[in-house]
């Protein structure tokens, strides 16, 4: 008897431990721990890109243009440092959660308590009432304003305040590749025709026909053709690929803003027309939705977002319905423990 209730007791505290588990806390933006290695990725990207245009190509321009690609694709660079700084640093939480000044760890769901995080505009996990449009993010362990999806590569949520942020990054960036391919491709055109031309700055001189100088006009450093030809290529390719992905993203927030619907809308509204009727009680599925049906239809390209959800078929609104409109749904959401994936990744984000 004594070993059976011994059993029972130890019983008892494993369980007691399982659901005391320990507070996590919220993340206030993209800074804040843990940093993601797509981040670090999307500033390497762009440091080697703007130290190739500036340091390697720009200079091999002809003088009378020179200045004026300077100015365009300078401007350019630093406009989208600010934004792309901007959407990482706001913190997107709602305006509860930010009063609230992060000061606890938020609790672990309880799902013998809770059907959902949120219940009647309340997050049982900030502790906070919140609007009907906030989502509470699994990744940054918060209710986010207006929520349209996690980014890896901002590291921090996109909502209501600095989506404004992330869509001029997308589209700067977007035109920084441009102006670079066209850069790369007249150099390339002009090394092919008259490689002459691009040797118009007066140090060029007192060099032989096989020597480049990278780094003009100030840290002038003399290289061979081989060397400026592969720097090139290689710079084409990363800028071609940075591009499509960008340019990828920003027509999908374009087709976004004309259907007047956030990320997660969209995924969830092709979700619910993608899949046949749920039967009573709970179904768990795991979807990845692509676009290229709706580019086949005309529409934008296709744009990738991955996740995993649960329905519930008799619970009102967990996901808005097929053809609801923005900002319709209710404000109710699965718990984590039961798999609704509330963030979501964005191909470029
Ligand atoms: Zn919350
Ligand atoms: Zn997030």
């Amino acid at each position: 008897m004594d070993l059976c209730s011994q059993s029972q007791r130890g019983a008892l505290r494993e369980a007691s431990r399982k659901q005391a588990s320990p507070r996590r806390w919220s993340r206030v933006n993209g800074w804040s721990w843990p940093l993601h290695t797509f981040q670090a990725v999307a500033w390497i990207t762009l440091f080697i890109l703007a130290f190739a245009n500036f340091g390697i190509f720009v200079p091999l321009l002809p003088p009378d243009w020179n200045l004026v690609i300077y100015g365009v694709t300078g401007g350019l660079f630093c406009f989208h440092c600010v934004v792309h700084l901007l959407a990482i640093s706001i913190d997107p939480a709602e305006t509860n959660v930010r009063l609230k000044n992060y000061s606890e760890p938020v609790p672990t769901f309880d799902p013998s308590k809770h059907t959902h995080v949120i219940e009647n505009q309340y997050c049982h996990l900030c502790e906070v009432t919140v609007n009907k449009k906030a989502k509470h993010c699994r990744a940054c362990n918060k209710c986010v304003s207006d929520f349209d999806h996690h980014c890896k590569w901002l590291n921090n949520c996109v909502g209501g305040r600095n989506y404004r942020y992330f869509f001029c990054s997308l589209v700067s960036a977007s035109a920084s590749l441009l102006c670079l391919i066209t850069i790369l491709l007249y150099v390339f055109i002009q090394y092919s025709v008259n490689p002459e031309v691009l040797r118009s700055h007066p140090l060029y001189e007192d060099v032989s026909k096989d020597t480049w100088l990278l780094f003009l006009p100030l840290f002038p450093v003399k290289t061979k053709t081989l060397v400026v030809l592969g720097i090139g290529v290689f710079v084409l390719l990363l800028s071609a690929l940075s591009l499509l992905l960008l340019g990828h993203l920003l027509i999908f927030h374009l087709f976004l803003m004309f259907k007047k619907l956030s990320t997660y809308e969209y995924v969830t509204q092709n979700l619910h027309q993608k899949t046949p009727e749920v039967p009573a009680g709970r179904k768990e599925l795991s979807f990845k939705i692509s676009m290229p049906q709706r580019a086949a239809q005309g529409g934008p390209a296709a744009a990738e977002v991955s996740g995993s959800v649960s329905h519930h078929r008799h619970v009102p609104g967990e996901l808005p319905a097929a053809g609801e409109s923005r900002g319709a749904r209710e404000g109710s959401q699965a718990a984590p423990g039961m798999r609704t994936e509330n963030a979501w990744d964005c191909l470029f984000d």
